[in-house]
């Protein structure tokens, strides 16, 4: 797999922090300042991740996305929106964006950001196990998950949840470091139709929370504000007291 990133940005500024920090790291990285051009580019050549800036010249950064969507392209894309922009994240994760950061942000943020999405990408495959003859189950951390029987077990542990808990967890298990928004989860787990608000999702993921001790476990789900939620694995659950 390609380990180059294309920068959509037409902030010169912006642009050469994010390639001088990728680089860095070892990533081979290609600034482009329009969405046309950008687009192109993402569907001719292979990326490893797009960091897509929405406010561009000419073909805007939403459109972009669209476009590349709809052209098949699967890269994982995270988009670059100014701060306070709730609505232009939801409307690019909705649009397929995999990720987003507000600007100004930093270096830290810049790196984790990219290499959580870049491993996502990666373990597509290997993440959900079904072994010969048996049923399949998502490992995550302490953490499996069996869908076809609505189970979890919590090192080891059997822990009772509600059908549309369970539902909600799953939903997330499987986009591991994706932000989900509340609407997704409505969406897909109470329906279209269904007339109880967006609190609704949230006094969900508490319970879950404190069914799942998720504040101890290496597995945790993080509010995104205003927007949803992201369930993200930790390789060791982080030290006490931080
Ligand atoms: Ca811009």
């Amino acid at each position: 797999m390609s380990d180059k990133v294309l920068i959509i940005e037409d902030e010169p500024t912006l642009a050469r922090l994010v390639t001088y920090n990728l680089s860095q790291e070892g990533y081979e990285t290609e600034v482009v300042g329009n969405g046309a051009e950008g687009l192109h580019r993402a569907v001719h050549d292979d990326y490893a991740v797009i960091f897509l800036d929405l406010m561009l010249p000419g073909m805007n950064g939403f459109e972009v996305l669209q476009k590349l969507r709809q052209h098949g392209v699967k890269t994982p894309v995270i988009i670059l929106t100014a701060r306070n922009a709730e609505e232009e994240v939801v409307q690019g994760l909705r649009l397929g964006a995999d990720d987003y950061i507000t600007k100004p942000f930093g270096v830290a943020e810049l790196l984790a950001r990219t290499s959580a999405v870049l491993r996502r990408s990666r373990n597509d495959e290997g993440k959900s196990v079904v072994p010969s003859g048996g049923e399949k189950v998502i490992a995550l951390g302490d953490l499996q998950i069996f869908p076809d029987k609505y189970e979890v077990f919590l090192n080891g542990q059997w822990i009772s949840l509600r059908p549309k808990e369970f539902e909600v967890l799953l939903y997330l298990a499987e986009r591991p470091g994706i932000v989900i928004t509340r609407d997704d989860l409505m969406n897909v787990v109470w329906g279209f139709d269904y007339i109880g608000g967006q609190r609704t999702v949230d006094v969900h993921v508490s319970s879950l929370r404190k069914k799942l001790e998720l504040n101890q476990q290496s597995v945790q789900i993080e509010s995104i504000r205003g927007v949803g939620y992201k369930l993200i694995v930790n390789r060791k659950a982080s030290a006490p007291g931080r």
